[in-house]
């Protein structure tokens, strides 16, 4: 079954150009913002992405622009993150949101950064599209929910992407999307249309062309003329 569906995927396509770079590739950092009032004024279309701590969003945005380390884990994730915007060639930009959900970050602080968030999603003007990075093997969590909660009511686009898929076999990988487009038709009956969700892995690259080319339908074409 499997060597099959290999050797139908060497047969050149017509849709694949070989060098067509992904609509984060050449990304570059911008400034880090500790607060939503730090923002740069809303200014080109802005693509998030967010994630619970850990959930592999450094790594996901690192394989997307093809680099190793422009996206880095805070080494004490209990500390205070800032937002990473970054230029996009194009001329749009990527924000990288604080990670949540981490265990041992007082309780306070947990919702003062939860506070920043949903105040993020729901009022910054230039944000196009939200990138949500779920562990596949965990599934949507209350927390990830909330923040779709804030978002998806809007009708903009949601990419969710079920990362760490290489730790999964097939059939699991297949059933932890379906888990997840499950939970979206329960929580979000009326906008299940606007959200994608595609396994992913930053180490196997499993997914990253799907991913770009979901990125690149919300920002529009990749270069500058
Ligand atoms: P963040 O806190 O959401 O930014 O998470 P990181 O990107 O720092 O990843 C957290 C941990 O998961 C690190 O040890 C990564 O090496 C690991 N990780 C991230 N993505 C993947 C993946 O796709 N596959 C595997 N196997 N490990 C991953």
């Amino acid at each position: 079954m499997e060597k099959k569906r290999a050797i139908v995927a060497e047969s050149p396509g017509p849709a694949q150009a070989p060098h067509a770079p992904g609509p984060l590739e050449g990304a570059t950092f911008v400034i880090g913002a500790a607060a939503a009032a730090q923002l740069p004024a809303p200014e080109a279309p802005e693509i998030a992405f967010a994630g619970r701590s850990n959930a592999g969003k450094s790594s996901a945005i690192n394989a997307l622009a093809r680099r190793t380390r422009l996206a880095y884990a805070s080494r004490t994730p209990g500390r205070t993150r800032e937002i990473n915007l970054f230029r996009l060639r194009g001329g749009a930009l990527v924000a990288d949101l604080p990670g949540y959900g981490y265990a041992a970050v007082p309780r306070a602080l947990k919702q003062a950064w939860q506070d920043f968030l949903w105040t993020y999603v729901t009022t910054r003007t230039t944000l196009v599209g939200l990138v949500l990075i779920v562990d596949a093997r965990h599934g949507l969590k209350p927390l990830d929910l909330d923040l779709l909660a804030a978002f998806v009511p809007s009708g903009r686009p949601v990419l969710i992407l079920a990362t760490k898929s290489d730790k999964l076999n097939q059939a699991e990988r297949r059933g932890a999307v379906a888990a997840i487009r499950e939970a979206l038709r329960t929580a979000f009956p009326a906008h299940v249309q606007s959200v994608t969700v595609i396994g992913f892995s930053a180490t196997s690259r499993l997914g990253l062309e799907e991913a770009d080319a979901v990125l690149a339908r919300w920002i529009g074409p990749a270069s500058k003329p």
